[in-house]
Order: structure tokens, then sequence, then C-alpha cells
């Protein structure tokens, strides 16, 4: 049969990601690839407490529809986050989203047509990567250094598209690199946002997850115009199979973006929305916060000291201060995949970069995980992957 499938369509010849994931899941190998929590710290008996008060005091509405802009006694707990972040604002800036996941989506569906031009970071998130393109974007990527992206060269990619419709960043602990933007550079984005009109989303699922350096503040805290969309999840500091983030937005926009969001699924899952909103209200969820950042420490601590004792010489890494993702990059390789292969001959496995980037991949790059890894694994893991390291590079 062949099937007249839309051009949003991928092709599953092109999943390269999924593949690799896929080897990665043989549980021979040691996985530095995937991007998951440590699952030993979700809080499963607080969960199961706060399920059983919402069936035994609000069952019907639980498992009733509910409003596409969220249960308010989450966008109330939602609003508390957000006063970390520097952003105080009301529960009518705020709907809550099936993961920061459809926030990208519904974004890329709000603002974007064929051919418009979204400037990333190089390199960004994959996955919006992939949302992006599905509905016909165009990317201009934006170099970074270990203070985020370089403002001369944002300028200088929207002096040069006029169809730039979006700048899409992952501010703090950046997926993949880890790097965090400074203080600096975000108060001239959001500058230049105004200055040529261009929609900014901000994307900070590991923000919160801080074991040095100060907080900075968010884009949004720092925007006079409106220009910045806001994306926070639960997934990184409570659950991800909860499937709970959110967008704050100015009035205006949230209103389409409920409307996009009925159209989508009409509303996030009740049951999960009521069970996260007691969740936090019976428990301090600052203090999980502090264990999930205090084991993710201890696994970036292990990994980086047996890279910089193994690592063959002039292989480069960033040196995150938070989040779950440390990027390498490794002079001389032409073909990411080819390292990938290599490692994978050692029962070890990382992404290669090419998928990051939303054009013009820089070969010899990587992606590794330590928030999954249990400390055993880390260290032979990272002695394999030298040795993988050591093979390609003497090529
Ligand atoms: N944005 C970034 C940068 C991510 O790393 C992830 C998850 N890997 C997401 C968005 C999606 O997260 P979720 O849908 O679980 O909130």
């Amino acid at each position: 049969m062949t099937y007249k499938f839309s051009d949003r369509v991928p092709d599953p010849k092109n999943d390269a990601v999924g593949d690799i994931l896929k080897a990665a899941a043989d549980p021979k190998v040691t996985s530095f690839a995937g991007g998951l929590p440590a699952p030993e710290l979700f809080p499963v008996q607080g969960v199961k407490a706060a399920a059983d008060k919402v069936l035994d005091e609000k069952g019907p509405a639980a498992l009733q529809y509910g409003s596409a802009q969220g249960v308010p006694e989450l966008r109330n707990v939602i609003l508390k986050r957000l006063e970390v972040e520097g952003i105080h604002t009301t529960a009518d800036h705020v709907m809550v989203a099936t993961g920061s996941q459809q926030s990208i989506d519904l974004t890329g569906k709000m603002f974007l047509d064929e051919g418009d031009v979204v400037i990333v970071e190089k390199p960004t998130y994959l996955t919006a990567v992939d949302v992006f393109r599905s509905y016909g974007a165009r990317f201009v990527g934006v170099d970074m250094d270990e203070d985020g992206m370089k403002m001369d060269s944002l300028e200088e990619a929207l002096k040069n598209n006029p169809r730039a419709r979006l700048i899409y960043t992952v501010p703090t602990f950046q997926n993949p690199t880890g790097r965090t933007m400074t203080l600096e550079r975000r108060k001239k984005l959001v500058e230049l946002a105004d200055k040529y009109d261009v929609m900014v989303l901000e994307d900070n699922p590991y923000g919160a997850i801080r074991w040095e350096g100060e907080n900075l503040p968010s884009l949004k805290s720092l925007d006079k115009t409106g220009h910045v969309i806001y994306m926070g999840t639960m997934s990184k500091i409570f659950s991800p199979g909860l499937r709970l983030g959110w967008v704050v937005a100015e009035p205006e926009l949230l209103k389409r973006y409920t409307m996009m969001k009925q159209s989508a699924d009409l509303h996030t899952d009740s049951f999960s929305q009521y069970v996260c909103a007691q969740y936090f209200t019976d428990n301090d969820i600052n203090d999980h916060i502090k264990k999930i950042t205090a084991l993710y420490h201890k696994r970036e601590q292990l990994m980086m000291k047996a890279i910089d004792k193994y690592f063959p010489k002039g292989v480069q890494h960033s040196n995150p201060q938070g989040g779950m993702f440390l990027w390498v990059m490794v002079p001389g390789v032409k073909d990411s995949k080819e390292l990938f292969d290599a490692a994978l001959k050692r029962n070890v496995a990382v992404v290669p970069g090419d998928p990051f980037y939303g054009s013009d991949p820089v070969p010899g790059t990587f992606r590794m995980n330590y928030s999954n890894t249990p400390e055993d694994g880390i260290v032979d893991g990272v002695k394999q992957l030298a040795a993988a390291l050591d093979e390609v590079m003497a090529v």
C-alpha cells in the first residue's frame, strides 16, 4: 500500500535518533544516550497518597472533562513555581499543557507557515527541531559559547532573515549542552526581540536543578513588551509520566493557545492535574528538588572526573552548573555517527551531535546524560568511551 501522506509526516528511514535509542536500550549497554530522570527518586508513595485523597475528595471532577486552560488548583501551584523564576503573574496568564512538548507543538502551529524561519541555538533540543520542521520551518542556527547564544550572531540572523518568526531558546542548563546564558545576554536577547519584533519561546525544563552559581532571571521576567512566551514542565522536578507542563503568555495570546489546545486534545488529563496539585499542597517540592539536585550533582562530578582522567587530550566538554547533560567536542572527527558506532562496539551509548542542529551540523560532537546512570556504571562507561575516542581520533 502506498499511503498519500502529507508533507508533515516523517520518513521512518530517517529516524536516526529512534535507532540510536533502540540500540542504547540493550541491557548490556551503559547508556549515556537518553534524557530520563532518575526513576529511584520518583515520589511514588507521595503520589499514591495524593491520588487516594483526590479520588476520595474530588473523584468525579478528576475523572470528568475539564477546561482547556487547566485545573485552577494546578495553575495556582504553577504560579508559585513561577515566582521562583522571578515571574510574578496571575492565573489568567497560565495554561496547563500536556508537557512542554505540547507547548512547543502549539507554538509551531500558531506562528509558523511554510518557509518561515526559526532561530535556534547551535546545537538545540532535537525534538523541537522535529516539531518546527513539521510546520515547514527553515532553521537559522546561532553560534554559542559557554555563555549561551552569542548576541552578535543573533542580531545578524535577525537582520538577514525578515521571515524570522520565532527565537527558540533553552537559556538554562540547555539540552543538549548543559550551558547557561549569562544575565547580560538575556537582557540583550529581550532587547533584540523587541527591536526586530520577533517572538521568543523560552523553554526552561532544567532551571530548578542547579548545584552551583546564582539563579538567573528568566527571559520572561526581563521582558517588558510581551515578546517572550515562557514554558515550564513538571517532568524534571516531579514526573515526566504525568505529562504536565505550562505556557505563560499575555492573556490575549494565551486565549489563542487555549483555543489551539482545545482542538488538539480538549485538555490535559484532569486526574494528573489534580494529583499533582494535591502532591504539591501536601509536600515540600523544594525538598524533593534538593534531593534530585544532589544526586545529579554527584553523578555529574563522577562523570567529569572520569572524563578528565580518561578522555584523550584535545577533547573538549561543557561544564554544567545544573541540569542533566553535557556536550563533548572531539577534534578531527568528520562523522559523529562513527563515534557512536565505536562506542556501541564497547557497549556504551551517547547521542551523536548531528540531529541537534537545525542546519549545518558540527561533526565530532555528542551529548552525554548523567541523571539516569547509577554511579557504579559511570566510571566504567566513560573508560570504554575514552577507548572508543582513542580509536576514532587515531584514524
Ligand atoms: N524541552 C526540552 C529542552 C527538553 O529537554 C524536553 C524533554 N527532554 C522537553 C522540552 C519536553 O519535556 P516534557 O514534554 O516532558 O515537558
